[in-house]
């Protein structure tokens, strides 16, 4: 007996389940009732397998990818990058003195503060870039095709618009910054834990030598 779904590990292949479902709808199409019946009960299992698809890789608050679709997303990349030599850049993100708006403005606040950063970033990064809410206050960014170099203007366009945001919660004007850490990579990394790592470590210099500023973990010439 299963207890806890989360706690299974899946090894789904990728494409398998569009088979299995698509199994599905081919053996409603034998079944002896009119096809008008078919045809609606393939549409409803259809819309339920692409939501459920879509629920099981999205942040609710935010909309962005989750977590679980960075895991994904990233050991795909990074694997492309390993074998190919492809550019990569993995960018990490948190937003500043982040209890302090919750604490001061309600948790409300906090969600619609949220809402707006992941809009920006959105908008920031090209459509190929795929932004992840990593947990909390945390995001990644995965910049593909992308160098060190090539990084550096859209994430300081980014972290001015976070500066510059007009947000305002109860006619009170609410003023939020972000720290941004960013690494390339590099074929001396030993895993992708070792790539995350250093990105996280990127974030961490950002916070402790001021915070609202982006740092790289790669030297830059
Ligand atoms: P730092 O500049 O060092 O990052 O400080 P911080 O205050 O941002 O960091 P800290 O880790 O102390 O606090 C993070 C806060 O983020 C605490 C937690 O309640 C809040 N938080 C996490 N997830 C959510 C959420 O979904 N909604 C809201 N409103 N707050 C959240
Ligand atoms: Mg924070
Ligand atoms: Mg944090």
């Amino acid at each position: 007996m299963v207890e806890n779904l989360e706690d299974m590990s899946f090894d789904i292949p990728d494409g398998l389940l569009d088979e299995i479902q698509q199994n599905i709808e081919n053996i409603i199409k034998d079944f002896d009732v009119p096809e008008e019946n078919k045809r609606e009960v393939i549409k409803q299992i259809n819309y339920i397998y692409t939501r459920t698809k879509y629920l099981s890789i999205t942040d609710e608050l935010t909309g962005l990818s989750n977590r679980r679709y960075f895991d994904n997303c990233f050991e795909k990349e990074y694997l492309r990058a390993q074998r190919y030599n492809n550019k990569l850049t993995l960018v990490m993100f948190d937003i500043d003195y982040f209890k302090k708006v919750n604490d001061t403005y309600g948790h409300q606040c906090g969600d619609m503060v949220l809402k707006e950063i992941a809009n920006s970033a959105l908008q920031t990064f090209r459509k190929t870039d795929t932004v992840f809410r990593f947990g909390g206050e945390e995001f990644v960014v995965i910049l593909t095709e992308t160098d060190i170099h090539q990084a550096i203007i859209p994430l300081e366009r980014f972290r001015k618009t976070v500066e510059t945001l007009d947000l305002t919660y109860q006619n009170q004007k609410i003023n939020v910054t972000v720290s941004i850490g960013a690494c390339q990579y590099d074929k001396s990394f030993e895993s992708k834990e070792n790539f995350l790592n250093n990105t996280d470590e990127a974030l961490y210099e950002a916070k402790k030598s001021g915070r609202n500023q982006t740092i790289f973990f790669n030297k830059i010439d």
